[in-house]
């Protein structure tokens, strides 16, 4: 089978990029291993969408069919510090209509392959996954394990942060392990949350609720490995119990709905984004720490602005060109970096192995909150990637 392009993983990132080009003339093959499983009841994995990518996703038409019963705008965000610091975030404050929504993965991923299923220039290959890559001059070919061979001018990477194909393609990563977990759980609240994010740098690790509809709230706990096992293991009356103490009570007493789960956090970084006929995109180009909420905002980012670049190609043109593919690396780079950095750097900052620096990065978050012009500049940069 021939293709123009070739996504390889239909996770969240790749399915939004063949939803993208949609419209182009290009003739777009994806390779997905398993199909989606939608939950009962709570999908685990929970994500705040920023603005940019509620424009995204509407851009591309998911936005408009995703079930608004079981989606929560976040109008205001509580940050404190683990020794009196704080700074609160408001999207009135900004001039926003809210800072971000909070639904699930899954949500999105049904949605996304509802339409890549019908989409007239795609066809779906799963399950299916390859055994071997090959490249020549004009084209890669990407062989099955069932033996089918599909050829491609450009194949995309979006197989997740262990990209099969970026170890095919042999390119390098740099991984710092936080030796962390983040553990996820959903509970009801005895509390309103009044949309609300709510979020503790504490001395055992970074925790925050989101809010979900119906006096609900998804809990990530970026905890040390030895608390994060201990979490899962609770039963549900302590571990209820010790995330509503460990919250302050702020939300009263609480009521699990989902079990918690556990996910290995590390910061990733690679040393090639792009190569002759290959692309990585979200996951599969870096993995960030999640107590910012923007792995898959980064990973959206980077299907747009690839898609965006192909979508309107000449025919005479190689989608695979090596200068094409840079001008997407080169625009996604500072973007990438800059949240790898900030979320890497409060990470560390916060980190109870810095006793000196308690007082000033506590402090940090009050002058910050001082400075109301300060403040919104973060919130915007943060929503929309510009000040
Ligand atoms: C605890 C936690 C909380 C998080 N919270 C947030 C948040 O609030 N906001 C946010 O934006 N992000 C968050 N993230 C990050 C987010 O989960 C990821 O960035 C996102 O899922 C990456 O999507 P992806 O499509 O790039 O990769 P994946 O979701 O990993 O998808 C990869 C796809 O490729 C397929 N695949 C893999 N290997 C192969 C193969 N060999 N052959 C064929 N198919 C293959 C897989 O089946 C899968 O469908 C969080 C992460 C963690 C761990």
């Amino acid at each position: 089978m021939k293709f123009d392009v070739l996504v390889v993983g239909a996770g969240l990132a790749g399915a939004a990029f063949a939803a993208a080009l949609r419209g182009s003339r290009l003739k777009i093959g994806v390779v997905e291993s398993r199909p989606p499983a939608r939950p009962q009841g709570w999908d685990p994995r929970i994500y705040a969408i920023s603005q940019a990518n509620v424009a995204f996703l509407s851009q591309i038409g998911i936005w408009q069919h995703l079930d608004r019963s079981r989606m929560a705008p976040v109008y205001d965000m509580e940050i404190h510090g683990d020794s009196g610091g704080r700074l609160d975030f408001s999207a009135y404050d900004c001039g926003l209509r809210e800072l971000a929504w909070i639904l699930e993965s899954s949500l999105m991923q049904h949605e996304l392959w509802a339409t890549i299923k019908r989409q007239h220039n795609v066809s779906l290959l799963c399950p299916a996954e390859p055994a071997s890559l090959q490249q020549d001059a004009s084209h890669a070919t990407l062989s099955l394990k069932d033996g089918r061979q599909l050829e491609a001018r450009l194949i995309v990477a979006a197989d997740g942060r262990e990209s099969w194909i970026r170890q095919a393609a042999g390119i390098q990563v740099r991984n710092t392990p936080y030796d962390e977990k983040g553990v996820v759980a959903n509970f009801r609240c005895a509390l309103p949350h009044r949309d609300t994010a709510f979020q503790w740098f504490r001395p055992d690790g970074v925790l925050a609720y989101l809010p979900l509809p119906d006096q609900q709230m998804s809990m990530v706990w970026s905890a040390p490995d030895a608390l994060a096992d201990e979490l899962v293991a609770l039963p549900p009356e302590a571990l209820c119990a010790r995330v509503a103490e460990a919250g302050g009570f702020r939300l009263g007493e609480l009521e699990l709905i989902t079990p918690a789960a556990a996910f290995p956090l590390r910061l990733m970084r690679v040393n090639e984004v792009v190569r002759p006929r290959l692309a990585l995109i979200g996951d599969a180009a870096h993995a960030i720490h999640p107590l910012s909420g923007h792995g898959i905002n980064l990973g959206y980012q980077d299907a747009r602005t690839l898609a965006a670049q192909l979508a309107d190609l000449p025919d005479w043109r190689d989608p695979g060109d090596l200068s094409l593919l840079r001008a997407y690396a080169r625009a996604r780079a500072e973007e990438t970096a800059l949240l790898q950095y900030t979320t890497h750097g409060l990470n560390r900052l916060f980190k109870p192995a810095n006793p000196l620096l308690a007082g000033l990065r506590n402090l940090g978050l009050n002058l910050t909150n001082q400075f109301p012009v300060l403040r919104n500049s973060l919130v915007r940069y943060a929503v929309s990637g510009h000040f």
